[in-house]
């Protein structure tokens, strides 16, 4: 099976600049934004969405939003918007879980 476009990211097979980068998740800039500040949170473990989430991602979704959180600091971001679709109906193009970190300001 072809492997997921964001896990290839995280390999770094695109060369992918990362705003972010631990042991669990990356940040990467949306290819097409929607907003004058628009980052992905992407958890490095492959997880669908959140609907496929299980008790055992829960500490690593919530480190999605720590880091989230703590980039937002970083960017000095008065205000922001997370955003998380949740499969193909739900709006979800990637199938792999991911944060959308969204701001007016940038
Ligand atoms: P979603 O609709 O929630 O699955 O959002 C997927 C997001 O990934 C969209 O905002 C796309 O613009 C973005 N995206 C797709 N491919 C790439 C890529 N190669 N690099 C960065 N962002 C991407
Ligand atoms: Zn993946």
């Amino acid at each position: 099976m072809e492997e997921c476009i964001f896990c290839k990211i995280i390999k770094g097979e695109f060369g992918t600049k990362f705003s972010h980068e631990d042991d669990t998740c990356v940040i990467f800039q949306d290819i097409h934004p929607k907003a004058a500040t628009h980052v992905l949170v992407v958890p490095k473990k492959h997880i669908t969405s959140i609907a496929e989430m299980d008790d055992a991602d829960e500490k690593t979704v919530g480190h999605l939003i720590m880091a989230a959180k703590k980039i937002a600091e970083t960017l000095k971001l008065k205000g922001y918007n997370l955003h998380i679709n949740v499969g193909k109906e739900g709006g979800q193009e990637v199938p792999h879980l991911h944060v959308h970190l969204m701001s007016k300001f940038s």
